[in-house]
C-alpha cells in the first residue's frame, strides 16, 4: 500500500522578500528574443513561468504576458529551460547589481 504524503507548504513570497535588489536599469542582464511578448512561442514562454522561482514570467487568463528582471534571483533555470530559444541573452549582473540574499 502507498503511503500518502502530505503537500509542503513554503512561503516563497515572504523568503524572497527579505532579499535586496539593486537593479543595473541601464544593462538588462536577462533578455528575450522580442520585445513583443505576445510574438514568442507559448510552449517556451510556458517553460519559463512553470521554472522562475521568483514568478518574474507572467502569462494572465487574458493571454498577456509580462516579465521583470528587476526581481531575479540569478539562478539561472531559464537560461537552462530556453537559452538557444527565447532566451536571447543572460548574464550575470554586473558587480554589486542584482540581488542581494538576507539568508545566506
Ligand atoms: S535566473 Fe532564475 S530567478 Fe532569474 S529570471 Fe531566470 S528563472 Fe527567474
Amino acid at each position: 500500500m502507498m503511503r500518502k504524503l502530505k503537500p509542503i507548504t513554503v512561503n516563497v513570497e515572504a523568503l524572497i522578500s527579505a532579499n535586496k535588489y539593486n537593479v543595473d536599469e541601464s544593462n538588462k542582464h536577462i533578455e528575450l528574443a522580442a520585445e513583443d511578448l505576445s510574438t514568442l512561442p507559448a510552449e517556451e514562454f510556458g517553460k519559463l513561468v512553470r521554472v522562475c522561482p521568483a514568478a518574474l514570467y507572467k502569462e494572465r487568463d487574458d493571454g498577456s504576458r509580462s516579465f521583470d528582471y528587476a526581481g531575479c534571483l540569478e539562478c539561472g533555470t531559464c537560461r537552462i529551460a530556453c537559452e538557444g530559444t527565447i532566451l536571447k541573452k543572460w548574464e550575470s549582473p554586473q558587480p554589486g547589481m542584482g540581488v542581494m540574499y538576507r539568508f545566506g
